[in-house]
């Protein structure tokens, strides 16, 4: 349902969660944040309001300078912590809106290639399609490239790489997705302008078929023939 993604050189934990409070209005039934750290990937998700999400932050907070956040309103799957976003692997985090139609033919192959998923989500197939790749040794970006295509329905995604503390990518279809600027070494990824409001009001609208690579100095995006594709930046009238 929203999404928030943040790169940046400070802990960004208390702002994706401030991100999800400003997606609030468009509704959600549970939500979770996942950041990188030294130590790897590490999750806090919870049912129900933020406030939630918010004690178990509370209890144990999370550091590191990049991280994904959503608020989920469930199509596939009931809303419970198992199926609350992020969905992880060792290796590839990721929060999706939308609905991926094609997503039971994918976990049967996923199943038959003796994969275990913890949700029952149409989500977490694609986490474990991407996942798949890197751990046979492709790049993000060519995971990226085999997994977008196979893909039927409507996505918003942002994804983590546990190795690539550096960067996370974002892809759009069917679902909103806009890239946040700054000159501070910070980037974002945001569902709408609303998310990013307490952060950057110059946006970047993705495209139909677009994924972006997001770095803290920027984004490169491509469009859905894998070509570099310049968008315009454009300034966000949404305000915190
Ligand atoms: N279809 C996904 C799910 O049920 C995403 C729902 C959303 O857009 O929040 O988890």
């Amino acid at each position: 349902c929203g999404i928030i993604g943040i790169i940046a050189e400070r802990d960004v934990a208390d702002e994706l969660y401030d991100g999800l409070k400003r997606l609030e209005y468009r509704g959600y039934d549970s939500a979770g944040i996942c950041t990188l750290t030294g130590g790897g990937m590490e999750r806090r998700r919870a049912k129900g309001k933020l406030h939630n999400l918010r004690e178990k932050l509370t209890k144990e907070p999370l550091g590191g300078h990049i991280g994904i956040a959503h608020t989920r309103w469930a199509t596939h799957g009931a809303p419970t912590e198992d199926n609350a976003h992020p969905h992880a692997t060792k290796h590839v985090a990721l929060v999706h809106n939308g609905i991926i139609e094609n997503f039971k033919a994918l976990r049967e192959e996923l199943v038959r290639d003796g994969r275990t998923l913890e949700s029952d989500t149409d989500s977490e197939v694609v986490c474990h399609l991407i996942s798949r790749e890197v751990e046979g040794g492709a790049s993000p970006e060519d995971a990226l490239k085999t997994v977008l295509p196979r893909l039927r329905g409507a996505f918003a995604l942002a994804i983590l790489f546990a190795d690539r503390p550096d960067m996370m990518i974002g892809a759009r279809k069917g679902s909103p997705l806009v890239v946040g600027f700054t000159d501070e070494g910070e980037t974002y990824l945001g569902s709408d302008a609303l998310a990013l409001a307490g952060l950057t009001q110059r946006i970047c609208y993705l495209k139909e078929g677009d994924w972006c690579v997001v770095t803290r100095d920027g984004a490169t995006i491509y469009d859905a023939d894998n070509q570099r594709a310049n968008r315009e930046v454009v300034t966000s009238g949404a305000s915190a």
